[in-house]
């Protein structure tokens, strides 16, 4: 059997009619960036997650630079994160010539451990960004905490997580200043090309982030402040408005996929129950946990991941491919030990929690339309390996 990691093309399959009448409209429109299909979008949003301002940007990445330039960032500023995440993160702020500054992990989750915030805080903290990795949001109440009593702005990398909610109902991204989202093909919402959205309440961060989406220029080549093209096309926001109203939908099947991946390891006795941290003889695998489930909120997990820790887990991986399973590693290698941040001074050991997810996590297919014999024979393989 194949299990590929990701398969767009149910998706596209399902929507195609829909789809490709957005994509001929905007063809015929001529109308290629910006304009009413991204104004159009940027309203969705702001029903969707409940956020007062969206503005459509060229990515995730570009959303998280777009968000720093908004809150001025300078250099030798120095910005908190976790240090297990995408690379993008961690870049953004070196690129602006400030400082990243690295947090460890909570252990079940993965998410920036907010007691290990404060102590990393100085006189040149402008800002704290927690990524809401794999689908599942970070403790927001201590980190909204923290950056009140040290006056810190907070900018939420969301790329993995639009739509999810935090354990009061909010969804990621409209907690602190600044939210950002990607809507690379591979995410949860994911678009034909690049693309992003940045999300705020805050109507004068609105302004300025609207005025250095198009270089700064407002009236158009009068430029008091610097920018750059943080643009998304028209024909990226068309496709992501035809996606947008299932997208609850899809997170209910990952939701459900995540529920049968647990309950089979459970089952094979493999595990005895979810967020365990240590592998042991009764939990040779150890399962993820959603820490604000929540039935009436609905979006507690959105599983842009499944992500599970073994032992032997680069064998394990050789061993899926083999039987025709893709898996991913989300990530190798923290930003603490990687080559281009070795001037910042960290060592290894120093982030014990990211250090050991970095060696022994693994991400399962989990994309809606996956089977229930496409996941029961994922279990069945690795069972076949653990044991
Ligand atoms: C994907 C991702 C990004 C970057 O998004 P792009 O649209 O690929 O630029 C940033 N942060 C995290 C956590 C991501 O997963």
């Amino acid at each position: 059997m194949n299990v590929p990691l990701l398969d767009l093309k149910p998706q596209y399959n399902a929507l195609k009619t829909e789809i490709d009448e957005a994509l001929l409209r905007t063809a015929e429109s001529q109308y290629f960036i910006l304009g009413p299909e991204v104004k159009a979008l940027e309203k969705e949003f702001n029903e969707f997650l409940g956020s007062k301002h969206a503005i459509g940007v060229s990515s995730g990445t570009d959303a998280l630079l777009l968000a720093l330039m908004g809150i001025n960032l300078q250099p030798g500023d120095e910005v908190i994160m976790p240090t297990y995440s995408f690379f993008a993160t961690a870049g953004v702020v070196s690129r602006l010539n400030a400082v990243p500054v690295f947090a460890d992990s909570d252990p079940v989750t993965f998410n920036i451990d907010p007691n290990d915030i404060e102590k990393r805080i100085t006189n040149k903290t402008k800002a704290i960004v927690p990524v809401h990795l794999y689908g599942q949001s970070a403790d927001m109440v201590p980190i909204m905490e923290i950056a009140k009593k040290y006056n810190l702005k907070v900018i939420e990398d969301g790329a993995q997580a639009i739509s999810t909610q935090y354990k009061d109902g909010r969804c990621v991204g409209v907690i602190g200043d600044i939210g950002c989202y990607s809507f690379f093909p591979s995410k949860n919402l994911g678009c034909f090309g690049d693309g992003g959205l940045v999300v705020t309440n805050d109507d004068n961060l609105e302004t300025l982030m609207r005025i250095q989406r198009v270089h700064g220029g407002k009236p158009k080549y009068h430029h008091k402040i610097i920018g750059g093209n943080f643009r998304l096309d028209a024909i990226q926001a068309a496709v992501i408005r035809v996606k947008l109203p299932h997208l609850n939908t899809w997170s209910e099947q990952r939701r459900q996929n995540a529920e049968l991946y647990t309950k089979l390891f459970i089952e094979s006795d493999l595990a005895t129950e979810e967020g365990l941290t240590e592998i042991s003889a009764e939990n040779k695998v150890l399962l993820p946990k959603a820490v604000y489930k929540n039935v009436e909120l609905k979006n507690y997990h959105i599983y842009n991941q499944y992500v599970i820790r073994v032992e032997k887990r680069d064998e394990l991986r050789d061993y899926l491919t083999k039987a025709g399973i893709s898996s991913e590693i989300y990530y190798p290698i923290p930003f603490h030990m990687q080559e281009c941040f070795g001037n910042l001074g960290y060592k290894f050991g120093e982030f014990p929690v990211a250090e050991n997810a970095a060696k022994s996590s693994v991400a399962l297919p989990i994309y809606p339309e996956l089977s229930n014999e496409q996941i029961s024979y994922v279990v069945e393989k690795i069972a076949e390996f653990v044991k």
